[in-house]
């Protein structure tokens, strides 16, 4: 039997959508909304796990003598944007908005939870996990090194994106890449400053940074093999020069995104090594820093399969899509999955209007429509997953 969540329990989360929609809070900072998330979870009956990687929650719902467990994710977090929607439950938090529609994915999860409960036909465990600060890819590497793998031992994982443009009852994954990792950089090059008019007898960094920077797209076009997929962009040049002026010091600052551990550990060995090389054959000193903000998400072949069979099978999911075309934006699920065998998702939040409006825009709002398709998608997955 397909899971078919009564009108009952989508009404119910959809007034919880538009409140956590009105109380948005940024990364780390989700007090108000994982009180809220954590009480509903305990007003079902679920076991709660509060302040796990700072201000993430855990419910666990057991069932039956299975010993299979599967965790389906929501992310919590909000941005910081000046809600410009005119909605009757606009942010009350002024600069601070809902633009990624998590107020959505936490409704959803929050929905299939209470409706698991209820009427869900299967036999284990299901932790819902409710993780902080995604936007700044933060949050899942906080609850893994707060013990969350540890603590809870499931075998897969699950989650799931709104995304506008798509129709409402439109679902698209696929086994492999689906996101971009992204990683960042700055470079600080220091040589010897001096007269504009006598670059002799001084040591232009400028010089030496415009080398590094043409340098720097030789790591795409010959080290990273034509199959597969990197970008590396020089985004900020900085110098402490003016007008007449050699500078002393130049930052370059920049942002790359690939879809392999290999060819991100590629970019940043050969942006090392070319900057080395480059300052020392102009006689200057550099500084490499290199960040990862957000692992690639690239889903595992079995849980794609799982996933795509129980959304054919869920109610109100209308198409599937199982090849979409991988992005090269970042979401920090990805992080999950160097952990644990599991699928992203996408899900339709329609065309029109401010469901139509792209993420992360003052216009967006998420699309009520799809919390009925949402609940019942996770509660097939569960089902799927965990049979009786
Ligand atoms: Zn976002
Ligand atoms: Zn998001």
């Amino acid at each position: 039997m397909p899971a078919r969540p009564d009108d009952l329990t989508i009404e119910t989360a959809t007034e919880w959508r538009r409140h956590l929609h009105s109380i948005p809070e940024l990364g780390f900072g989700e007090h108000k909304t994982s009180a809220f998330v954590a009480d509903k979870l305990r007003d079902f009956g679920l076991e709660v796990h509060q302040g796990i990687g700072g201000t993430g929650v855990v419910g666990v719902l057991k069932r039956g003598l299975g010993n299979q467990a599967i965790a389906l994710r929501a992310d919590m977090d909000a941005l910081k944007i000046t809600e410009n929607t005119g909605l009757l439950y606009a942010s009350s938090h002024q600069g601070q908005m809902h633009a990624c529609g998590h107020d959505g994915h936490m409704a959803m999860l929050l929905g299939a939870a209470r409706y698991l409960t209820e009427r869900g036909q299967f036999s284990g465990t299901v932790y819902f996990i409710f993780q902080p600060n995604e936007e700044h890819g933060r949050g899942a590497k906080a609850m893994i090194a707060d013990g969350l793998l540890e603590r809870f031992s499931f075998e897969e994982i699950y989650g799931l994106h709104n995304m506008p443009g798509m129709p409402v009852g439109a679902f698209a994954t696929r086994p492999g890449p689906l996101m971009a990792s992204e990683d960042n950089f700055e470079i600080r090059i220091r040589g010897k400053g001096g007269h504009a008019a006598r670059p002799h007898v001084a040591n232009d960094p400028l010089v030496i940074a415009a080398h590094l920077i043409l340098a720097l797209q030789t790591i795409v076009s010959r080290r990273v093999s034509a199959l597969d997929t990197a970008v590396v962009s020089v985004t900020e040049v900085l110098t402490d020069g003016t007008r007449n002026v050699l500078p002393e010091n130049v930052t370059i600052k920049g942002d790359t995104r690939s879809y392999s551990p290999e060819v991100q550990k590629t970019i940043e060995t050969e942006m090392r090594k070319l900057a080395q090389g480059t300052a020392l054959s102009f006689g200057a000193e550099v500084a490499v820093d290199y960040s990862h903000e957000f692992a690639a998400t690239v889903n595992h072949e079995a849980p794609s399969r799982h996933a795509l069979a129980a959304a054919q099978a869920t109610p109100g999911i209308t198409s599937v899509d199982a090849d979409p075309a991988p992005l090269m934006g970042s979401e920090d699920f990805g992080l999950f999955l160097n952990h644990k065998p599991g699928n992203f998702a996408f899900l339709g939040n329609g065309d029109q209007g401010a469901n139509g409006q792209p993420l992360h825009n003052a216009h967006y709002d998420f699309n009520d429509a799809a919390i009925g398709p949402g609940i019942a998608y996770w509660s097939e997955i569960v089902h799927s997953r965990l049979t009786a």
